[in-house]
């Protein structure tokens, strides 16, 4: 991957450096090797789609240690597929019925927290198969909560796992995945976005969806994974409302091959480069006047630490202008800005290339400069909100210069 082949200039697309994560609305992942050549292998061939589905399943089977498992479109189509497939089960007509829920089961349980936006609202995800949300309130009592919520229309209970999630009062999976199995009622487990595969199934759960394209460097798919008679109600759903959702076979075969290849990844190798980026940042950001740093650990436990860069008064800018001066140009820094109205943004060293974090140092010292040189434009949240808002509503209008919503 040099520069010679980079493709984007081309293509008018801007040299974006992503120091954000793994985001959908920045092409989702730098996919590896194995899958890329697999899918192109693949691409020019006919094949039985049920047949390659069947081989993704024993390879998802031996890399979670779930019965059986499926590739789809998304984590967040698994999401939806799961759900339905908990509502119909594998009866053909019922999965033609989908969205109307009409004679099944149409509640699924989930905690306040785990209401979560990703880009889009989960509970959509959850409400495209027509079933209904059920809240559990989080917090002291929790646990009584759900277990008074499981009821005879209950079809699922819905778990995410993610940064996303607001971590405090939330009923522990291995605690939930009980209360729920002693009702008979099947536990979801939404971890799109884990590094480990294998814990989640371990801990209780019926049935977990990832996602192919974020730490597995896959083609855009989603993985299901669990019990097998679930799983085969959801993956019958691509004869319902799963087909809008397909999966082409590069994205099942490109799952298969990041699969394969997780395992015989340098690991250690990768958290060593990462932990040299954010040394680099912290030598030489660690004494510019206008931020503080800190080192931030992933809050699910994924082995990565960011750096969060704290805008402090004085510094003549903001978090959230900050982040948008860094998105502008031909070499936008596209930075973490989900929680920019705490004041801070962070650096993440997942999907730097050669010589990026480099660069992304740099650009940061240089728009500090111009902010304290009171070059900045500085714009109150709202306005922010609004204007990103503004823009991305406007599309195909109005191509990319700042910070764009990246979820
Ligand atoms: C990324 C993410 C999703 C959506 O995954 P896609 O594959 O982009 O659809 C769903 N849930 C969580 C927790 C995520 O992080």
């Amino acid at each position: 991957m040099t520069e010679a082949s980079d493709p984007r200039p081309a293509l008018g697309l801007r040299r974006v450096i992503n120091a954000a994560g793994t985001m959908t609305a920045l092409g989702s992942s730098a996919a590896v090797g194995e899958a890329r050549q697999a899918a192109d292998a693949l691409l020019p061939w006919f094949v039985e789609i049920d047949d390659l589905q069947r081989l993704a399943s024993r390879t998802i089977a031996a890399s979670t240690g779930a019965e059986a498992g499926f590739v789809t479109a998304s984590a967040s189509a698994g999401i939806t597929l799961c759900i339905a497939g908990a509502m119909s089960g594998p009866d053909i007509g019922r999965i033609r019925q989908l969205p109307d829920p009409t004679g099944m089961c149409p509640d699924v349980l989930i905690q306040d927290g785990h209401r979560v936006y990703y880009g889009a609202p989960l509970e959509q995800a959850i409400r495209l198969a027509g079933a209904r949300i059920v809240p559990v309130a989080q917090g002291p009592g929790a646990a009584d909560r759900l277990r008074s919520a499981l009821g005879a229309k209950t079809a699922a209970a819905l778990y995410v796992v993610s940064h996303h999630v607001d971590q405090s009062g939330q009923i522990p999976l291995a605690d939930f995945a009980d209360i729920c199995r002693a009702r008979g009622v099947p536990v979801i487990v939404d971890a799109a976005s884990e590094y480990d595969l294998t814990g989640f199934i371990g801990a209780g759960a019926d049935l977990v969806i990832t996602s192919a394209h974020k730490f597995l460097g896959g083609l855009t798919a989603g993985i299901v994974a669990g019990r097998k008679k679930l799983v085969r109600a959801a993956y019958l759903q691509n004869l319902g409302i799963g087909r809008g959702m397909k999966v082409g076979k590069e994205g099942i075969v490109g799952a298969i091959a990041a699969l394969q290849a997780w395992s015989r990844r340098d690991h250690d190798g990768e958290r060593r480069r990462e932990q040299a980026h954010v040394a680099l940042w912290l030598e030489r950001l660690g004494d510019l006047p206008g931020i503080r740093l800190a080192l931030s650990p992933d809050p699910t436990g994924n082995p990565i630490t960011r750096l969060r860069v704290v805008v402090t008064e004085g510094s003549g800018t903001t978090a959230w202008d900050l982040a948008d001066a860094l998105a502008l140009g031909t070499r936008p820094v596209i930075v973490r800005d989900d929680e920019v109205a705490q004041g801070y943004f962070e650096l993440d060293p997942c999907n730097l290339r050669e010589g990026e974090a480099e660069e992304v140092a740099d650009r940061i010292v240089l728009e500090l400069k111009e902010a304290r040189d009171g070059r900045a434009k500085v714009t109150s949240l709202a306005e922010w909100r609004n204007s990103r808002l503004t823009a991305r509503l406007a599309w195909p209008d109005a191509p990319s210069s700042g910070s764009p919503e990246i979820r």
